[in-house]
């Protein structure tokens, strides 16, 4: 029976629920990430850039001509206290109402970058604001598009170093983000008609906490991520299960330069996105019953 094509199950299709592209801090326009998608055989992708949704219609089309579907979605920063946390909204329906905070959220992060370069600046780097708006175009600005222009100028050798020595938490050209409440993030997404994902966890992902953000709204949990060890994975996944949290996954792929990170990596299967589709209908059938 070998070679025969059977019917396509969706255990054997993957998906990659975590992405950027050129609408924030990735190097690839949209529709070039879903090119990539398809050559690397996956069933479906999220769009996840970060505070914005402006490349799903073109990632939508694209995905349409290619047989990719694409699930719309975004990343969050959320605080809990001094600590930033990374929320996924997947499967956001409602970008109309999204929108108003998310030029809000624009606008904070490029007072934040001319804060970086300032401070750059003054640490001895000369960096040109122009230069970082060219490279982050109409996209959300964020750290990436600094790095690169430090890269590019023979100041930071990679992407790693620039965030090591210069731009990570901490660090001295470090600026934190403005303080959106966990609680709130959640909120928006939901009324967004998205699933809240608490986005790659790591070691920090124990019972308590995955039950503190269940109780707070949280309707998943971001499962496999490169900077999941194997243990976090096997963890995860076991929390995810036993609090009815639904599981996600995705290579978090910027497109390509900034560390090992490849679309498809993360082996996510089909199977976790159709019990995401499977808790969306639910919703939206429980909202029209209420
Ligand atoms: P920003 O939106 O400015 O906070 O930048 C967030 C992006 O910077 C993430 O999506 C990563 O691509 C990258 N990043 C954040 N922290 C680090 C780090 N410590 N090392 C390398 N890259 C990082
Ligand atoms: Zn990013
Ligand atoms: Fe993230
Ligand atoms: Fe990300």
């Amino acid at each position: 029976m070998s070679g025969a094509p059977g019917p396509e199950r969706s255990t054997d299709r993957f998906v990659d629920l975590h992405m950027h592209s050129t609408a924030s801090d990735g190097v690839l326009a949209p529709a070039a990430v879903v090119a990539a998608a398809r050559a690397a055989g996956l069933a479906a992708i999220a769009l996840t850039d970060h505070d914005t949704v402006e490349g799903v219609a073109e990632a939508r089309v694209a995905g349409d001509a290619l047989g990719v579907r694409v699930v719309a979605g975004i990343e969050l920063s959320a605080h809990e206290g001094d600590r930033e946390h990374h929320v996924l909204g997947l499967h956001v329906t409602r970008l109309g109402g999204l929108e108003e905070r998310l030029v809000a959220l624009r606008a904070t992060r490029r007072v934040r970058a001319t804060q970086i370069v300032e401070k750059l600046r003054a640490l001895g780097f000369p960096v040109e604001m122009d230069a970082v708006w060219l490279e982050a175009g109409d996209g959300a600005v964020g750290r990436p598009h600094i790095a690169r222009v430090l890269i590019a100028n023979g100041w930071a050798k990679d992407h790693r170093d620039a965030f090591d020595r210069l731009l990570g938490s901490g660090r001295p050209a470090y600026v934190p983000k403005q303080r959106l409440p966990l609680t709130e993030a959640v909120q928006m997404l939901h009324e967004a008609g998205g699933l809240a994902i608490m986005a790659h966890p790591g070691p920090d992902g124990s019972r308590t906490r995955l039950e503190m953000f269940k109780r707070i709204g949280f309707d998943g949990v971001e499962v496999r991520h490169p900077s999941h060890t194997v243990e976090d994975i096997a963890r995860l996944g076991t929390l995810a299960d036993y609090l009815g949290l639904v599981p996600s996954g995705g290579s978090d792929w910027h497109g390509s330069g900034e560390g090992s990170r490849t679309i498809g990596s993360m082996r996510v299967p089909l199977a976790w996105l159709e019990r995401q589709d499977a808790l969306v209908r639910e919703r939206a059938t429980s909202e029209r019953v209420a």
